[in-house]
């Protein structure tokens, strides 16, 4: 197959021809013209019009060819639309005013899911920008053709970066488990631009919302979506308590050390908070013994277990009366950090037994967070958070990229 070939072929050429192909000592150089006679598409609106002129040659970056450059060089012409006047032709290889060819932006966005931005910028020898370029074409264009009008349910989480410094919200469709918006922050202004970009008719038609105890987050949903139903993430939940039975195992181990027993409670801080179904046999002997020293870990844990059994309830109803029960036994065991639970509980009742009208968690986007944080590392970091936000919707928001695509990866 001639280089002639392959370039008709990738670039779908039907109204132009290629001149002359030469090769330099840096790149190859393809030089193309329109075909005689041949009507071209007016940009606006498609329609085939007679050319009127033409402007000065412009170059446009191609796909490399066993690692040479290759660049296109083309005059565009000028149509004379009877609907939009005098416009410049629809050339079927440019983006708007790129100087890549939509087939390298593609290539390049598609390697950009799967490699950090400078191993691409490497692979394809050109710079980091250019890449982000391709990236932020790539998610222009999915974004442009994605169709948010199903969304019902959504999960608001929180990632950081630079070592916790700097915080992003980022809100997925837990239907489709995909990230459908990132933004910097995590506050009320952060959750407002959201609902802002996406319109009052998305935000109409959402029906639960799942997210943190996190204030700013719950003030926003509950001015902007009122008619949605709001719920706590239970794994969220979940880690509160387990923070409490561990800050127990903490002091018990402290109370233990003064007696001079500091061995009995030693590397047992993950059998306590493990799942039982989820302990080795080991762990599940050593559980075993220490649970008969009566400790006040052993309380905690207990209390820990029987909270789980609330999400068992088949109706809200019951489950507010197990809670109730439960918030009576946490009080009552003389245990500040499981009280202090309880109390939370309390706080955030209504929002937690919601679960049982409209039953979403944040599990998915939990491992979809860890994804994100995959990619940022993968960077050893981003530089904006505006990039690192497209980043993470190009490769968790599983948006479209041009048709294009199939002919290159
Ligand atoms: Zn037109």
């Amino acid at each position: 197959m001639s280089i002639e070939k392959i370039v008709r072929e990738t670039l779908k050429l039907t109204d132009h021809k290629i001149l002359n192909i030469e090769m330099t000592d840096e790149s190859i150089d393809i030089y193309l013209d329109k075909k005689v006679l041949r009507r071209l598409p007016c940009r606006n609106c498609s329609r085939r019009c007679r050319c009127r002129d033409q402007l000065p040659p412009r170059i446009w970056t191609h796909v490399s060819l066993w690692g040479i450059p290759v660049c296109l060089v083309y005059s565009p012409r000028r149509v004379k639309c009877p609907s939009c006047g005098i416009i410049v032709e629809k050339i079927p290889w440019s983006m708007g005013k790129s100087r890549l060819t939509l087939p390298l932006i593609i290539t390049l966005a598609f390697f950009a899911r799967l490699l950090a931005i400078d191993q691409v910028a490497n692979l394809y020898r050109v710079s980091w920008g250019t890449v982000s370029n391709a990236v932020k074409k790539a998610v222009k264009f999915g974004i442009h053709n994605r169709d948010c009008s199903n969304i019902q349910y959504i999960g608001i989480d929180e990632i950081s970066r630079k070592k916790g410094h700097v915080y992003h919200t980022n809100i997925y469709d837990l239907d489709k488990k995909v990230l459908i918006w990132s933004g910097e922050g995590r506050t009320m202004d952060t959750l407002r631009q959201f609902f802002d970009e996406m319109g009052k008719e998305f935000t109409s038609n959402l029906k639960g919302i799942c997210c943190d105890m996190w204030k700013p987050y719950i003030s926003v949903v509950k001015e902007r979506v009122p008619n949605a139903v709001l719920v706590f993430d239970k794994f969220h939940l979940i880690r509160y308590l387990l923070n409490a039975v561990d800050k127990v195992r903490k002091d018990e181990v402290k109370r233990y050390k003064q007696l001079g027993k500091e061995n009995i409670l030693k590397k047992t801080k993950y059998i306590w908070l493990k799942n039982p179904c989820n302990l080795t046999s080991n762990q599940e002997q050593s559980l075993g013994y220490i649970q008969k020293l009566n400790t006040r870990v052993t309380r905690a844990y207990l209390l820990k277990e029987s909270f789980r059994e609330l999400w068992k309830h088949r109706s809200k109803e019951k489950a507010k009366k197990y809670m109730k029960k439960w918030f009576w036994w946490a009080t009552h065991s003389r245990l500040k950090p499981l009280r202090d639970f309880a109390w939370l509980l309390r706080r955030h009742e209504e929002d937690i037994l919601s679960w049982f009208e409209v039953r979403i968690d944040n599990g998915a986007t939990e491992a979809m967070n860890n994804n994100a944080k995959a990619i940022s590392h993968r960077a050893r970091g981003y530089r904006t958070s505006d990039m690192f936000s497209m980043v993470m919707l190009h490769c968790l928001g599983g948006l479209k990229l041009p048709g294009f695509l199939h002919k290159f990866v």
